[in-house]
């Protein structure tokens, strides 16, 4: 670690998921939409005249060469909306790209329409360049209004059609009940108290039509739901306080019924939640006004636990910070320009980001959710993110004793120039005066690392004083992640097993499979995860000999929402 000064100027909002929503939503960033930015015509030309890196990396055979060095025709001015209506098309809306040869028809999201050479062409974002694909260079040269995105491929427009999964059923004739639309799977609401489903008891979950079943853009309300409920009681404070005439919303009671009674009580005693009851959730949100568009549109995780929680349930927040600003999710939000963070945990990120910021933790959370730095499917800080088992969250709390990192008595201060020196980051920057003086990079003049004293409340020095190791790590369990790949958004359980058995990994997505087309439904499934932990504790990550298995690579590249609990704090709050 050299001396370097370390930019420390990380805005305390930046770490705060906006829970008030006067800030609009809109303004956040999400997915490219194609007119944002792309009225600037010299751009979007400059764009043009960039390599096409997206196209560059898929090995896909593309057809546009032709249209490379020609003169690029008149632009000719459509408008995206009405071509799209004209193909039985929206923007933005979840799509199938043909592919020739019997190969499987590629997913993505309609961003554009446009004419090129009088053909009717659209701008589709997808994981892989499809194979065909007409030249983007060639288009954001001819179409001003074409989107840079390099996630953007062009394909002719008639190869594009709606997801049927994600179409909603437009019109469902008002006689239909809840098993004609969505299956014969019945789901009666249950009264009363449940309990979490226990953790020996994983194998109740598994199967078809387990979990909750996705309709219409449900999969972040689904995957956050069940992660939320299904085997822990963290969050059930939520559905049991009763309603505060002063402070609640006059939908209060409503609202946290059909939470308690139609999802969270079925999902638990059924391990399966129908359709309507997370529609009938989404309409009561949806009236709030609050975020519009919650019945039909895609939002994202975040914005969905703030909703409810905060504005709707008006739960207290569970992370409290020293900056007396509190949250229900913290976005991690590292300068990691000092360090080398190739393949970052959870807990490094956590420790980074206070640090930066100079916060703490003014009590043990009885759960935390960590967002990874990205912003949706569009913008990722680390290609992989490992989600940490165990968070050591106690350097992290302001009136913990901390130990010094070097022989193990009351740590008195910190140094953020040490953070990662011994590569376990939630340990190696606190140190006691006499170690701190002792450390090689303390003595060496040149390297001047700044110390920050640690202020500890009285009873904790008297405790113990100078000599008495501290032995008291405040830990946070792992229970939850909620993923999202090309925009659609899933979920991984860990269940704790007893005797130090292996901990159970399940997969749960509320959109695995689909039963008829248009007027059919979605079947939701939860899976055998495997063992994860050991892929995630050890080094068998950094061993590039070995692959992990498509669960674990998913897990790391996808991961968004990271949900950790801790049991004690729970029980006595
Ligand atoms: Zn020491
Ligand atoms: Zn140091």
């Amino acid at each position: 670690m050299d001396g370097k000064k370390k930019s420390i100027d990380v805005p305390i909002e930046a770490l705060m998921l906006a829970s008030d929503y006067e800030v609009d939503s809109a303004e956040r960033p999400r997915s490219p939409y194609p007119f944002d930015s792309q009225s600037d015509a010299s751009a979007a030309a400059a764009a043009a005249a960039a390599a096409d890196p997206h196209a560059a990396a898929s090995g896909h055979r593309r057809q546009g060469s032709d249209y490379d060095n020609a003169p690029p025709p008149p632009y000719e001015s459509v408008d995206p909306l009405a071509l799209a209506t004209e193909h039985g098309l929206e923007l933005n809306a979840a799509v199938l790209v043909e592919e020739p040869r019997n190969h499987q028809p590629q997913q993505g999201f309609l961003r554009w329409c446009g004419s090129f050479h009088n053909e009717a062409i659209a701008g589709v974002d997808c994981e892989m360049t499809p194979f065909d694909s007409v030249s983007a260079s060639a288009i954001r040269r001819a179409c001003p209004d074409a989107p840079t995105d390099s996630s953007i491929s062009f394909v002719q427009l008639n190869r594009v059609r709606l997801d049927p999964r994600f179409r909603e059923t437009r019109s469902p004739a008002p006689d239909l009940t809840p098993s004609q639309r969505f299956g014969h799977k019945t789901c009666e609401i249950v009264d009363g108290d449940c309990k979490p489903v226990a953790h020996e008891h994983w194998g109740k979950l598994v199967g078809p039509s387990r979990g909750i079943q996705g309709h219409h853009n449900s999969c972040y309300l689904d995957a956050t739901l069940f992660a939320m409920f299904t085997t822990v009681s963290v969050f059930d404070g939520v559905l049991n306080r009763k309603r505060n005439k002063k402070k609640d919303i006059p939908e209060y009671e409503e609202i946290q019924k059909c939470l308690k009674l139609n999802i969270v009580n079925c999902l638990r005693e059924h391990q399966f939640v129908r359709a309507d009851h997370v529609i009938k959730l989404r309409e009561q949100l949806d009236k709030l006004g609050k975020v519009p568009g919650m019945l039909g549109e895609e939002k994202d995780p975040e914005e969905f636990i703030n909703l409810l929680l905060d504005h709707a349930l008006k739960h207290d927040p569970y992370i409290k910070l020293s900056s007396n600003q509190a949250c229900h999710v913290l976005q991690l939000f590292v300068d990691s320009s000092q360090y080398d963070l190739k393949l970052p945990d959870t807990e490094t990120l956590l420790h980074l980001t206070l640090l930066q910021a100079g916060l703490k933790l003014t009590q043990t959370p009885s759960c935390l959710v960590l967002q990874t730095p990205r912003s949706g499917k569009d913008y990722k800080l680390f290609d992989r993110v490992v989600p940490s088992t165990e968070l050591d969250i106690s350097n992290l709390l302001t009136e913990h004793p901390r130990q010094c990192c070097v022989c193990g008595k009351l740590a008195e201060l910190e140094c953020h120039d040490c953070f990662l020196q011994f590569q376990e980051a939630s340990k190696d920057y606190t140190f006691c005066k006499k170690c701190f003086d002792n450390n090689k990079d303390h003595k060496n003049p040149k390297a001047q690392h700044k110390t920050v004293g640690i202020k500890y409340p009285k009873q904790v020095t008297k405790k113990y004083g100078k000599d008495k190791p501290v032995e008291c790590p405040v830990k946070m369990k792992l229970f939850a992640v909620v993923c999202i790949h090309t925009s659609h958004y899933v979920c991984f359980l860990r269940l704790c097993q007893p005797d130090n058995r292996p901990a159970k990994w399940l997969f749960f997505d509320s959109m695995a499979d689909r039963s008829g087309l248009e007027s059919g439904y979605n079947i939701p499934e939860v899976t055998d995860a495997g063992d994860i932990d050991s892929w995630l504790n050890g080094s068998k990550l950094k061993d590039s000999s070995v692959q992990p298995p498509p669960e674990v690579k998913r897990l790391l590249s996808d991961c968004y929402l990271c949900f950790y609990s801790n049991e004690e704090a729970a029980m006595y709050r």
